[in-house]
């Protein structure tokens, strides 16, 4: 029996991958130190948590019209308008189960079979998998080291043609923690307008920014609100990776299709949930903010630790939770490197090639975890390098 296309090329993506390998390893007695998976370690926060609580104790737990709860939707588009500095409507928002959602439907309505796609690799792999789905042609887009992981701008020049129908963005970024400045968004912007086409940019990470930098969204900048779709969540910024709760931000037109398209592939979001995305983001955000404070002190021992280490070094990311340490002097491939880890000292990473072929010569750490966790996987991990290198 034969499948779909459109499904015989999908893979699984790595972080689950090394997750179910490293909890075999756990099973059989072995110490494994988990910094493969992206999700804070911490507890949804207990305002939250009530507020859900409180909404299926009070009945809301029946269905909702499938673009999301009115007030959520109002709540969204005020404090993500606020945030970047754009005037948004409630009718542009639709709700989803997490931020995935928004990137799997814009790119079902708004890619045909046969155009070109631009997203940037390394990257989240499920931008190429979502692309594959709709029938559209991936072109990955290189990040540069030197450019702190923002765009490599002479190839994206030669990419971009009257062919691409969609460009995707992320900042801050997954994997490389890399935010793409002001300056770049510019570039990228009259390209889009100049080839009349869409962008699709992913801004999950986009409240976890260090340094007193900030990631503008290219939906800011003139003449995008209206090519632009937004995507974000609270799967990170509020510890509700299981809640299940994301948006997605486009032209009302669009947002109508999307809409449509939610009507048929789940039918709406969880209700409940969705009243505990209105705590979340009309409720204190010290807490939120307190977070990122932690993941800064938590990068800033990664980092530190990992240029300490013979045959690497790591730039320092200013978004998001990941170090992304170029591990080219070690001799090793990515692969190897990450299989070597978890076999001889039970740290569990991704291989930089899990995020496409320009991550070869690095692998992702997720600094997600407590300081205790990081010394002692900085620790084991000299131990296994200064043995080869
Ligand atoms: N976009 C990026 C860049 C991510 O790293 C992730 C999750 O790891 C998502 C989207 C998906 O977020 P959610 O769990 O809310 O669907």
């Amino acid at each position: 029996m034969e499948f779909a296309k459109r499904v015989k090329g999908l893979k699984p993506e790595g972080a689950y991958a090394v997750l179910a390998y490293s909890q075999k390893l756990e099973a059989r007695g072995q110490d494994i130190i988990h910094l493969e998976i992206g999700q804070p370690d911490f507890l949804t926060f207990p305002d939250i948590v009530e507020a859900g609580v409180d909404a299926i104790r009070t009945g809301q737990t029946r269905y909702n019209p499938p673009a999301g709860v009115p007030k959520l939707r109002e709540v969204i588009a005020r404090d993500a308008g606020i945030r970047r500095g754009v005037n948004i409507l409630p009718e542009q928002v639709v709700v989803g189960p997490g931020a995935k959602p928004g990137l799997f439907f814009p790119t079902m309505a708004l890619v045909d079979p046969g155009d070109r796609v631009l997203y940037p690799d390394p990257g989240f792999p499920t931008y190429e998998a979502m692309i594959v789905a709709a029938g559209g042609i991936p072109v990955p887009m290189p990040l540069l080291e030197e450019n702190d992981f923002s765009l490599d701008f002479e190839a994206f020049d030669t990419l971009m043609d009257d062919r691409v129908k969609m460009i995707i963005l992320n900042s801050p970024g997954n994997p490389t923690g890399g935010v793409i400045l002001k300056a770049d968004l510019e570039k990228i912007a009259k390209a889009a307008i100049q080839y009349d086409c869409w962008v699709l940019s992913d801004e999950i990470y986009s409240r976890l920014i260090y340094d007193n930098l900030s990631a503008p969204s290219i939906a800011s900048l003139p003449g995008m609100m209206e090519r632009t779709i937004i995507v974000d969540g609270f799967s990170k910024t509020y510890a509700m990776t299981g809640w299940r709760l994301g948006y997605m931000i486009a032209p009302v037109p669009l947002a109508e299709r999307l809409a449509l398209l939610m009507t048929h592939a789940v039918g709406c979001t969880a209700t409940f949930t969705q009243f505990a995305g209105i705590q979340a983001l009309t409720g204190s955000q010290e807490q939120a903010d307190r977070v990122v404070e932690e993941y800064r002190k938590r990068r800033d021992l990664m980092v530190d630790g990992l240029n300490s280490l013979p045959g690497v070094s790591c730039r320092k990311p200013q978004g998001a939770f990941y170090a992304f340490p170029n591990i080219r002097k070690t001799g090793f491939s990515s692969q190897k490197l990450s299989l070597k880890l978890l076999d001889e000292v039970g740290v569990a990473s991704l291989s930089g090639t899990d995020f496409g072929k320009n991550g070869q010569g690095y692998l992702r750490l997720c600094y997600a975890t407590s300081p205790e966790s990081i010394t002692r996987a900085l620790e084991r991990i000299a131990t296994c390098l200064g043995q080869i290198v």
